[in-house]
Order: C-alpha cells, then structure tokens, then sequence
C-alpha cells in the first residue's frame, strides 16, 4: 500500500502530521515536492532558501531510508501523476489557507475524484487550525485580543517525532534538485530545518527577556524564526512548546501568525481587498516617492534604515516593517498593495497571510479596532532607536551625526547638511507634518 505526501511549505521532518501519518499507515510513501516554475519567480530570496530547505529535506529523508521526490511543472498533474504511476491509494498535504492554495487544494480534491484517489488534509501550518475557533455569530476572529484568549484555552495536538523510516517504492526516479539559485540580498539566513532547530535552541535563553528587548532596534535579538515557520523547517507547535506553551509575550506573536491564518481563510482577498468594510481608500498616485521608499531615500532616517535592512538581508525587524509601512500608508498617502509586493519581493518570511494582514493592520483597513491612529516615524524613532544605533548601521551617510540628532537631519545647520550626502523629506503636497515643523 503507498500513498504520496506532498510536501509545500511544510519543509521538515519533525512534527508533520501529514508525513508521520502516511510513514505509520502505509507500507511505502513518497514525499514529493513539485517545483512550480509560477511561484518560484516571485522572490529570489525565498527561491535560494527553499532550495536549500528542500537539500537539506532530501537528506534527512535519506538517512530514513527514503528520499525526496522532485518533479517540476503544475502541482496538482504533477502529484496525481505520480499518484498513478507509483498506485497510490492517495494523497496527504497540509492545508494551506491562501487563495492560491485554496485553489490548488480545490483542484487536486477534484484530480482525485476523478482517479479514484483519496485526499487528506493535515494540520501543522500552524498551531490552532484557521477554522478550529469561531466566536459567537461569527466564521472567524476579527479581533485579536479575543481571539487570543480562545486560543490560549483550546485543546492542542500532541506533537510527533520524525518518522524513524520512510520506504519509497521501488524503481522511482527522485529527480534532480538543481543548485540554488542565487539570491538578492548578499545577507539572507540560509534554510533548512537543521539550521532552523540550531537557531532555536540557541535563540531560547534570550526569550526570558523577550519582553524587554523585543522593540530594541539596534539590539536586533528577536528570534529570527520567521523564515523557518514561513516554509515549516520549523512546526510553529513546536516552537510554542519549546518555549513553554501559550504565555508570555513571545507566544502572544507566535498567536498573531495564527491569528492572521484564519483571518486569511476565511478572507482569502486579503492580498489585493480592503480587510474591513467601509475603510477609506484615498491613496496618491506618486511613482517616484514609491520607488524612493523602495529604494531606503525618503530622507527620514528611520525609514530608510528598515527599507536598506530589508534589501540586505531578506528581513526586517518588525519595529521596522511598522514603521516603513505607516510611512508610506499614513505619511506619504501611498497605497500598501505595492508595499505588499516590495515587502513580498525580498522578505525570505514573506506570505499571503502575515505580509497582507499586517499591512493592511497598519494602514487601517484591516484588523486594527483604530484604524485612524496616528504616525509620527520620529517620535518612533526616538523610542525604538534611542541613539541611532539601528539608522548608524544602515545609513552610512549619517554615521557622523551624533546622538538623536541623527533622526531628523533636515534640523542641521545648513553648512552640516550640505557634507551630508542625503536627501531632504519626500514632500507630499497639502501636508504639513508634525515633525517638520
Ligand atoms: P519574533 O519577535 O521572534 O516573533 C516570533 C514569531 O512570531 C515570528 O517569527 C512570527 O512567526 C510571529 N510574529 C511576530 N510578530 C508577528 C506579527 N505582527 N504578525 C504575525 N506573526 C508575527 N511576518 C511574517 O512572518 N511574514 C511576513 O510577510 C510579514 N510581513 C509583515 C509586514 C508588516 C507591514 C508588518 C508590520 C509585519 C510583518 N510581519 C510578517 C510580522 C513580523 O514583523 C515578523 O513576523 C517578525 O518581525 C519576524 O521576526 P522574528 O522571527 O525575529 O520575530
């Protein structure tokens, strides 16, 4: 008896419901990984770390026996493809909760009628299943703090080990993995579930003192799990248990992925639709200061810094994502769907869910309960990055401003300002800012 486990965003052996089921109730199991050419344009950064998520997959299905499957082309012919070839009985994968995935989950649920194949869904994308919460009168949370509190009480899956064997059939051909691509951003983690589980462990003696430094800029010592959770080298379960199971702060975001999953299931637009009914959409059209945001030269320090840290390393600190997206939403009226997509082009943790729903949290037309907050990128600055530490380091240009000062270098003397190679604050017409004045 065989089955196939297509494997998507799910890199890891540990803990994957849909991987340990198959190994425990079938005789031979293929994990198969279809390449599709479609998505793996979208972002260099995130091509070069699944392929090397998927290396290091390979190998740890080898030292079990088994190995790797990888094809290439459509997905859904793709696996029923193989189903066939091999006489499988069916299908296992992990749901999935973005439009596209919906679709391809649509797909293969009628590929696999129409063969006679059976299709299973597993959980482990996250750690509450999108759908397993509803509130009263409602198919989903719209509000996090509620929703939190129905997450911390609701009863979890026990976490699997990796299966200790996987048999392949015989007489298939694992396909070749090809090399990674390059990436853009020259300093980009690298994947793979090993990497990941380092990472962790090494990561975990900080989290007694998450709270405390979390929205420390220049002190950078957030986990840095995103990508990891993003292609699932790591079960976000088992980061939640390891890191002492549903309290505490750092928990608390690790709800905000799940939060942000079943908003997203249940609002698959989420990527290109206003989230909440009736927001304002006033946007300016202004290509030149949307390529300036892009590029880190809007002329306040703060934001260019987060937008450099972005192309570098494939990753933004989320006091940084914050403050770049309520720029260029709140500060120069630009609309967030293109922000959506330069965050979504670099970001290796980029996804449907997290990128759009906190985009759309910022610039208020989605899940924030006061969408018309205010944003002042200076005041922010000054809280987040005391000294200037965080803009020093990504904003050569300033690193001779000393202090605060460095925050708002339009204030210089004249004759300072003009041995600084660095541009004065975008304009945008009819505003008259706060922290210009
Ligand atoms: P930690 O502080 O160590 O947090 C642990 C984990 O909790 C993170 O790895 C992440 O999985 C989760 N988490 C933390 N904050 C959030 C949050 N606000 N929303 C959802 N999950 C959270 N995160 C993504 O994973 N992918 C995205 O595409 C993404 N886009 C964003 C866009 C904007 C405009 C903003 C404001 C935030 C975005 N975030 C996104 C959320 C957050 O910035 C990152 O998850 C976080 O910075 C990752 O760093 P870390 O792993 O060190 O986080």
């Amino acid at each position: 008896r065989t089955a196939v486990v297509l494997l998507t965003r799910d890199l890891r052996v540990h803990d994957h419901p849909a991987l340990a089921t198959a190994c425990a109730a079938f005789d031979r199991v293929v994990p198969l990984f279809v390449l599709d050419p479609a998505l793996t344009a979208l972002s260099p950064n995130r091509t070069r770390f699944l392929h090397q998520s998927l290396a290091e997959l390979r190998e740890a299905l080898r030292e079990r026996g088994g190995d790797l499957v990888i094809r290439r082309g459509d997905p859904v012919a793709e696996t029923i493809r193989l189903a066939r070839e091999v006489h499988a009985e069916g299908i296992g994968l992990s749901a999935d909760v973005s439009r596209h995935a919906h679709r391809r989950q649509e797909r293969l649920r009628a590929e696999c009628e129409r063969h006679r194949l059976f299709l299973r869904l597993f959980p482990g994308l996250t750690i509450v299943d999108p759908g397993a919460l509803r509130p009263t009168g409602g198919d989903h949370y719209r509000v996090f703090s509620p929703y939190f509190r129905a997450w911390q009480g609701v009863a979890l899956r026990e976490e699997l080990a990796a299966p200790e064997r996987v048999r392949l059939p015989d007489g298939i051909d694992p396909g070749r993995l090809p090399a990674p691509p390059k990436g853009d951003s020259p300093d980009a983690a690298p994947g793979g579930e090993r990497v990941a589980q380092r990472r962790l462990t090494g990561w975990l003696p900080t989290l007694k003192r998450y709270d405390d430094i979390h929205d420390d800029m220049a002190g950078d010592e957030t986990s840095r799990l995103s990508p990891y959770l993003r292609f699932g080298c790591l079960s976000p379960l088992s980061v939640a248990n390891r890191a002492g199971g549903r309290d505490g702060p750092f928990v608390r975001q690790l709800c905000w992925r799940d939060f942000y999953y079943q908003v997203t299931d249940a609002f698959p637009e989420i990527s290109g639709v206003a989230y909440r009914r009736g927001a304002t959409e006033e946007w300016r059209e202004d290509g030149e200061a949307l390529t300036a945001w892009a590029e880190g030269r809007t002329g306040m320090p703060i934001v260019d810094a987060g937008m450099r840290q972005l192309r570098a390393e494939g990753w933004m600190h989320n006091r940084a994502r914050l403050i770049t997206a309520g720029h260029l939403t709140k500060t120069l009226r630009l609309d967030w769907r293109p922000g959506v997509k330069v965050f979504s082009r670099w970001l290796l943790d980029g996804d449907v869910a997290n990128n759009s729903g906190n985009w759309q949290w910022v610039a208020g037309t989605g899940n924030d309960s006061r969408p018309y907050r205010g944003f002042n990128p200076v005041r922010q600055a000054e809280r987040y990055d005391p000294v200037g530490a965080y803009v020093r380091r990504w904003v050569p240009e300033l690193a001779s401003v000393e202090g605060k000062a460095i925050h708002q270098p339009w204030r210089l003397p004249p004759e300072v300002r003009r041995t600084l190679d660095y541009p004065p604050p975008l304009e945008v017409p009819g505003a008259d800012p706060v922290w210009l004045r």
